[in-house]
């Protein structure tokens, strides 16, 4: 590149950068942007916040009051009105599970009590427990009346949660109050849910795909430009009990985590739908998972299976 050629690109090029390292949701966040002016970006960056912490405070099952919370006390006894995004979440929860054949299904926390992956030494619950459980799980007791904007869960053992799809539809929000600024690159990355649009450095993001048993190591790193990129595992949080490892994602069919996959990872136009598929994936296992994956337009995948094998969609080939 010629010294007139560098100059040049260096006027035209943003002069605005801020790079954010925070917590929210319970996880870690992090936001980069860059943008012509400085002020701009930190703008953008304190509006992406306050928005991940409204999110936060409305889809918590963390604090009792929660408007999520509103609607399991209110389970097998009347619907509920909630405000517009948790109705729209609930929404698109419910047309996930229709797709995943109900492998996700937000309503898996009427079982996902049972597990506790906090504890120092979780006792794994008895078969009949689980069984018994199973009876408040099923998407198809998700009752929505759009008119009225309410949820109504219909068995009173009914829960619903939600771990996998909340932070990136909180994502997605929080990229929508950047992009209103007139930002064109940014990056928001809620522990391992990514968003990102344009370019850093003149070209594509590079997001890294964590190798689910080796620590430090990546399986691979994407370019990637506006689109969504999520991963579910089964190495963050989970426990071990006679040489069996007990991840945090239930398989809504039996009540027990899912052990078909150690990771898998999902490429899609937005972060909300490539965080649920990740987990509605991750349960159905590499073979349905993928079949899926490449009947859906505009979305790619990377399945670790349960023995360590690598299966990458057709398009992420290259
Ligand atoms: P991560 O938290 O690693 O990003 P996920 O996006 O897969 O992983 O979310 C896992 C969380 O989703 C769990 O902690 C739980 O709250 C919730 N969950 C578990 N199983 C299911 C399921 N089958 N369908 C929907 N949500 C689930
Ligand atoms: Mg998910």
């Amino acid at each position: 590149m010629t010294a007139l050629l560098a100059a040049i690109l260096a006027a035209v090029a943003p002069q605005g950068h801020v790079r954010h390292e925070g917590t929210v949701m319970g996880s870690s966040l992090e936001i980069e942007i860059f943008g012509p002016e400085q002020a701009v970006c930190e703008k953008a960056l304190a509006d992406a916040r306050t928005e991940l912490e409204r999110l936060d405070r409305m889809m918590t099952d963390w604090k009792p009051e929660s408007p999520l919370m509103d609607v399991n006390r209110a389970a097998g006894k009347q619907p509920v009105a909630v405000p517009e995004e948790l109705y729209f979440i609930v929404e698109r929860s419910l047309r996930v599970s229709e797709l995943t054949e109900g492998a996700f299904d937000i309503s898996f926390a009427g079982a996902g009590k049972l597990w506790n992956w906090r504890a120092a030494d979780p006792p794994v619950p008895d078969e009949a427990t689980v069984k018994a459980a199973l009876a408040n799980v099923g998407w198809k007791g998700i009752l929505l009346d759009a008119k009225a904007r309410t949820v109504f869960l219909e068995k009173p053992g009914m829960r619903i949660g939600l771990g996998a799809i909340g932070p990136g539809f909180a994502g997605d929000r929080a990229m929508e109050k950047i992009r209103a600024h007139g930002i064109r690159d940014a990056c928001v990355n809620l522990s391992g849910d990514v968003m990102l649009i344009g370019k850093k450095d003149g070209v594509p993001w590079n997001v890294a795909v964590t190798h689910p048993r080796k620590k430090g190591e990546n399986i691979a790193v994407l370019p990637v430009s506006n689109a969504a990129v999520s991963t579910s595992g089964d190495y963050e949080r989970f426990f071990e009990k006679n040489g069996k490892r007990y991840g945090h994602i239930i398989d809504p069919r039996t009540g027990y985590p899912a052990d078909a996959c150690q990771s898998v990872t999902i490429v899609a136009p937005n972060l909300a739908f490539a965080d649920a598929l990740a987990t509605g994936v991750f349960v159905l296992g590499p073979a349905k998972g993928m079949a899926l994956v490449e009947r859906l337009e505009g979305v790619q995948a990377l399945i670790v299976d349960a023995r360590g094998e690598l299966t990458v969609s057709k398009g992420l080939r290259r």
